[in-house]
């Protein structure tokens, strides 16, 4: 189909000082947990996003020197010349696709963690540095910031050599140039004080690096537009202050907010175009082109934002990652096919476990090199087997759908009167609308594939299997939270389970309606329990959300929403109580213990609902062994979270009649 008329705009270059981006796809640097570490991960990761149609393409938060070193967690370095060779990998490939190639320059100042360089953190003061850790920066002297521009300038001539475009200045999240901008700065030499003085720093980076890439190579910087996020206390007056100072310096301005927990804010708290109403004056006061993000997948908003002069281009981190291919797809009037981001950073976290990039709907997302996957292409059937899955929930239908696309003739059973199994429930629980996108999207995959029938309210056991006679079964039938207490806390069942007042999130995601009041008891530490016990608070019924850990959902550090989530909590007014375990239910109550001192207290409950852990409905799976070709995938093989399901049914369908892998089942960077 040819492209709707409408969006031509979107496709329009624009000239970024001395280079064009051939549109106004923009994909924003982005971390990806691969960094210099894995350099052809990495270049075969961004390389896809070029063909998918982005006209520009940026690495990530890339360190100029070794005093910004954030191992464990990979960063790209251009330190010396073996960099400019690794990242020459990406430029190359980036390149042969008629894209721009961008480099975030950093330095983080504080805000690294030097623990592999042992070089000393440095700052505008002597203030703690690092995360949570013991140790200070040095204050700058004249001459540490006459090294830091050198840094930045012989960094900037090996991006160069390495063959970017684009060179940031990197002015935003907490690293060193911000933490001369922002009012911590405690300075009272000419780069402390006033706005000026402390826009100092950056207004000599940007003149350093323009004069020594600036006629080949774009400037842009990377700039908050307010002090903090659009629902915190916030302040645009200072930060307008300061572009309005520097406002045509650079070639191109990046905006993003100060808070990076709003910025790259999860769907349950941030909307798309969260950023629009505090950047929207940038574009006022300059005339250099403007980029910024707000999760985009409708191709409406970008054309809206456009069209408004908000932004010239459309910059995109996660869009990008859950559907590198959508510039193309609305090049080629297939917006329908856009795989939406859902907006949960699964893709953050291997960012903060220091490992390549997972997308809950994007499971080709770092296998680009190491497996060889491609988001938009399978390789067509290795035999004419007949395929039935049974259970459509993210890894049945994730499977149903890369199989027919390979394909196979499949047919998919699920019990329910609708697909999408945990997906389904759990996004209607509050903040988690948008997660219904994971089933959305493979339905109308499905719609296009006559090859896969489905069938719903169809409960498959093992005489159905044997009836149905399929050459491969798979059996994608999930996993139910347990009610007798087990979990990361509790090897053993916790005394008085079977008490009447015991829930799990089955129940209350199955309708089930309890009295209050409830502890919901979280031993997960993800988000349901916390979901949960905003969902009977907003039935209105009084909740203790109790946890082992010291703080509420405490894995979701990792997709940078705990502290939002807490306080959301607190202000919902659900009483928590962390570092507490049960060590009894009882009728009307369950018997709290302190996991440090032992003590205990007894907490009065009507019902207590148990988020501790899951166990896989395999008993289909059991009941056939050897005897048929049979397979489990996602939460029945092991359960985990909805991304785990998705790569496991990708995984399978892929895997499928290719030539068994022993030993390591991808390739490693050496
Ligand atoms: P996963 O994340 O692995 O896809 P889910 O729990 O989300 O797991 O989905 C499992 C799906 O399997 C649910 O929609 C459930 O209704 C369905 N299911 C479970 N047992 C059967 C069965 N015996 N026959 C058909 N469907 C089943
Ligand atoms: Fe979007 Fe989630 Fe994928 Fe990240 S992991 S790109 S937030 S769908």
């Amino acid at each position: 189909m040819p492209r709707d008329p409408r969006f031509d705009i979107l496709f329009e270059p624009v000239p970024i000082g001395p280079v064009t981006a051939p549109n106004r796809f923009y994909q924003v640097p982005h971390a990806t947990g691969m960094g210099s570490r894995r350099p052809q991960t990495l270049a075969a990761m961004r390389a896809v996003k070029a063909e998918g149609g982005w006209g520009t393409v940026c690495t990530g938060y890339c360190s100029i020197h070794p005093s910004s070193d954030d191992e464990p967690f990979p960063s790209d370095t251009l330190w010396d010349d073996h960099d400019v060779s690794s990242l020459a990998m990406m430029v190359d490939r980036v390149h042969e696709h008629g894209a721009l190639a961008g480099v975030e320059l950093w330095h983080g100042g504080a805000g690294s963690q030097n623990f592999y360089s042992r070089e000393p953190h440095i700052g505008p003061s002597s203030l703690p540095a690092g995360v949570w850790g013991p140790v200070q920066t040095k204050a700058m002297d004249k001459r540490d910031i006459r090294d830091l521009k050198q840094w930045y300038r012989e960094a900037a001539i090996r991006a160069e050599r390495a063959g970017f475009d684009i060179v940031y200045v990197y002015a935003a999240h907490w690293y060193l140039i911000l933490q001369f901008l922002a009012p911590s700065n405690q300075r009272t030499d000419e780069y402390g004080g006033s706005v000026e003085n402390r826009a100092r720093l950056l207004k000599e980076l940007i003149l350093e690096t323009k004069e020594a890439v600036g006629d080949t190579c774009a400037i842009a910087v990377r700039f908050s537009a307010s002090t903090g996020g659009p629902d915190d206390d916030q302040d645009t007056a200072e930060p307008r202050e300061m572009i309005e100072l520097l406002a045509e310096l650079p070639d191109l301005w990046d905006i993003g907010v100060r808070d990076y927990r709003y910025e790259m804010g999860t769907s349950r708290f941030v909307p798309e175009a969260g950023l629009e109403k505090t950047m929207s004056w940038v574009k006022s006061v300059t005339t250099k082109p403007v980029v910024s993000v707000g999760r985009f997948t409708s191709p409406d908003t970008m054309l809206r934002l456009v069209r408004q002069g908000v932004i010239d281009l459309v910059g995109a981190a996660r869009p990008s990652i859950a559907d590198p291919f959508i510039p193309r797809k609305i090049d080629e009037g297939r917006e329908d096919e856009i795989r939406e981001c859902i907006g949960c950073n699964i893709c953050y976290t291997g960012d903060q476990t220091g490992t390549p990039i997972r997308c809950t709907q994007n499971p080709t997302m770092g296998e680009e090199w190491r497996k060889g996957w491609h988001p938009e292409h399978i390789p067509t059937k290795g035999s004419d087997s007949s395929v039935l899955i049974v259970g459509g929930g993210p890894s049945g239908l994730e499977a149903a759908v890369a199989l027919g696309k390979r394909g196979y003739a499949v047919t998919l059973a699920e019990a329910r009167r609708q697909l999408g199994g945990r997906v389904s429930l759990e996004s209607e629980l509050p903040g988690l609308r948008q997660w219904a996108r994971v089933r959305d999207w493979r339905l109308n995959q499905l719609s296009k594939l006559s090859n896969v029938q489905y069938y719903l309210e169809s409960v498959v056991d093992r005489e159905q299997v044997l009836e149905y006679a399929a050459d491969r079964v798979v059996v994608a039938t999930g996993a139910t939270w347990r009610r007798d207490g087990i979990g990361r806390s509790h090897g053993q069942e916790i005394p008085g389970w079977q008490t009447p007042s015991v829930m799990t999130p089955d129940d209350v995601l199955g309708g089930a309606v309890p009295d209050g009041p409830v502890v919901v008891y979280d031993d997960d530490h993800y988000y349901i329990g916390g979901v949960i016990a905003e969902k009977l608070r907003g039935d209105g019924l009084e909740v203790m959300l109790v946890t082992p850990a010291n703080e509420v959902s405490t894995w979701t550090n990792h997709t940078a929403e705990q502290h939002r989530i807490q306080k959301h909590i607190l202000n919902l007014g659900i009483q928590v109580k962390t570092g507490t375990s049960l060590s009894e239910i009882r009728s009307g109550g369950v018997i709290a213990e302190c996991i440090y001192t032992g003590r205990t207290e007894e907490i009065l409950a009507s019902t207590v609902v148990l988020v501790t852990s899951r166990v896989p409905q395999d008993d289909l799976y059991y009941s056939f062994r050897d005897e048929i070709d049979i397979e489990r995938i996602g939460d029945c093989l092991a359960p985990g979270t909805i991304a785990t399901s998705v790569y496991s049914g990708h995984k399978y369908a892929r895997e499928m009649d290719a030539a068994s892998q022993l030993g390591v089942p991808f390739l490693r960077e050496r």
